[in-house]
């Protein structure tokens, strides 16, 4: 082992509904465990999402294609506690959870997209989110990190001086980390499907193999 995997620590989280994951997920996660030397990165498909619409595919359709994109690095997992929850995914009992399970004195990250942290203050008992994790916000083609005064003035308490204090405590530190990047979405590729356009290179190759054989993304059809 290496230096470097001996001072491994901290488990970082990455919600989304994931429909479909894609390589700026995958490579937002992967930089994110180079950058910060954290243990593992989860990745946490929600079951119902609480600020945007329904879903186009089922939970169970949108977790194989997460089990099938992280088999290449062992680092990424996938946590099913939202969809085995089932009802509203609300970050703040996901992220209860998941510190009861690794307990108080390891670091806790939640990784979010510019685009999820500027919507913060919508989220279910926002300001106790920091009790339980450190936020990671990273940049996301299009989103200015412009905060609104509200989230602006929570920001301040918060936000780390170094990002080497979000592997020194459990949870309380917002820090900004700017990645190349990839201007990939789930909704752009569900618009390419259903135009029958190519998504080649835009997700991993199995995923893709997945919605062209199960035809997803080809109409409307909320389940
Ligand atoms: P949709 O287009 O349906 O909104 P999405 O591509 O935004 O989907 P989500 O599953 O909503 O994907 O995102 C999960 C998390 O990943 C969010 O925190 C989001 O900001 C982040 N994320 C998604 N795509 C990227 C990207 N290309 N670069 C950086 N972060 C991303
Ligand atoms: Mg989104």
């Amino acid at each position: 082992m290496t230096t470097k995997q001996e001072q491994a620590s901290g488990v970082a989280i990455m919600g989304g509904t994931f429909d479909p994951i894609h390589n700026g997920h995958l490579r937002t996660a992967v930089e994110i465990l180079d950058r910060f030397n954290f243990n593992e990165l989860r990745l946490i498909p929600c079951f119902q999402p609480v600020h945007k619409g329904l879903p186009s595919i089922t939970a169970k359709q949108r977790l194989a294609m997460v089990e099938m994109a992280i088999s290449s690095d062992p680092r990424l997992t996938v946590d099913a506690r939202e969809i085995v929850r089932e009802g509203p995914s609300y970050s703040i009992d996901t992220l209860k959870e998941v510190r009861a399970i690794i307990g108080p004195d390891e670091p806790l990250i939640m990784v979010l997209g510019m685009d999820s942290f500027l919507s913060i203050p919508t989220w279910a008992n926002w300001q106790e989110l920091i009790h339980y994790a450190h936020i990671l916000v990273v940049s996301r083609p299009g989103w200015e990190p412009d905060l609104i005064s509200e989230l602006n003035a929570f920001c301040e308490n918060y936000r780390a001086a170094s990002s080497h204090e979000l592997q020194c405590a459990p949870s309380g530190f917002i820090w900004l980390e700017t990645l190349p990047s990839l201007e990939i979405s789930s909704s752009m590729i569900r618009a390419l499907c259903k135009k029958q356009e190519s998504i080649a290179y835009l997700l991993p190759e199995p995923v893709q193999t997945y919605i062209i054989d199960n035809q997803l993304y080809q109409d409307n059809v909320t389940l």
